[in-house]
């Protein structure tokens, strides 16, 4: 499986980045090694000292497709979470310096923490969802996929004119505002619709 991740998909995240609000979905990729399932703990890494979170509503792909539509994106996803983009921010703010791939800031082990999936068929109006962060107990990030610079189907059919979609593929479809710093000991919960689907520990 690989793990799709939209970047700017809000152009107030965007904003606070200061980056352009792109014209079209921007995208990079983590491998298999980076996500983090059943609220395992994360271990913090030695080569940031500025890890940061951002929250993100993610899509499992249900069904193979190339080249879909976006009148169709929707039946190739049957189950959405909510689950973390881990960011050595340090790091990524030196790619970007030298114009290099971020890999070294993003895809690294355990950057993808996931939450337990829900049926799309549970959550209602997917053009409206509420999810947020907290650490701690105390509210960090939240957003709503009525924010969306690019919908969940126009993020499908974009992506899938590059790259094959297969049975069980994850995208990371954007973080809102509000990304910061996290420290070890920290305790993140992501809730969708007030739902709590993860809850795990920095060591
Ligand atoms: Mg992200």
């Amino acid at each position: 499986m690989k793990i799709i991740c939209i970047g700017r998909n809000y152009a107030e995240h965007a904003k606070e980045m200061k980056s352009e609000v792109p014209t079209e979905p921007v995208f990079f990729m983590k491998p298999d090694t980076a996500l983090l399932k059943d609220n395992e703990p994360f271990y913090f890494p030695d080569f940031t000292k500025d890890l940061h979170h951002e929250i993100e509503v993610v899509l499992k792909i249900s069904k193979v497709g190339k080249h879909i539509a976006e009148a169709f994106a929707h039946k190739y996803y049957e189950e959405l979470s909510v689950g973390i983009d881990f960011t050595a921010r340090d790091i990524q703010a030196q790619c970007k310096a030298k114009g290099l791939p971020w890999e070294k800031a993003k895809s690294f082990d355990g950057s993808a923490p996931i939450g337990k999936f829900v049926k799309k068929s549970e959550l209602g109006d997917l053009q409206n969802l509420q999810f947020d962060l907290s650490i701690n107990n105390e509210l960090r990030q939240k957003g709503n996929t009525s924010d969306l610079l690019f919908s969940f189907d126009k993020v499908i059919a974009y992506v899938s004119q590059f790259l094959t979609l297969k049975v069980g593929d994850l995208i990371y479809t954007g973080t809102p505002e509000g990304v910061g710093p996290v420290a070890i000991g920290d305790k993140l919960k992501g809730t969708l619709n007030g739902v709590e689907l993860f809850c795990f520990e920095i060591k």
